[in-house]
């Protein structure tokens, strides 16, 4: 029933309302509009940062603990 993976989902609003939800950079642990996010996909999931600059150093992070 509830559509959002980050725990936040039922404010009591329609499912169609989703543009403005917010989550968090896995990064930086920001919160920021998802519709603002910069979108990566990962290992299947779907991953969204506040900035491209975010994502590549999670990126970069992430190639570092796998070598
Ligand atoms: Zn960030």
């Amino acid at each position: 029933m509830l559509k959002n993976a980050q725990g936040k989902a039922d404010f009591g609003k329609t499912d169609n309302i989703v543009d403005d939800i917010m989550i968090k950079d896995p990064f930086c642990e920001t919160y920021f509009p998802k519709r603002n996010g910069v979108h990566f996909l990962v290992d299947g999931k779907d991953l969204y940062f506040c900035s491209t600059e975010c994502r590549d150093k999670f990126i970069a992070s992430r190639q570092k603990k796998n070598s």
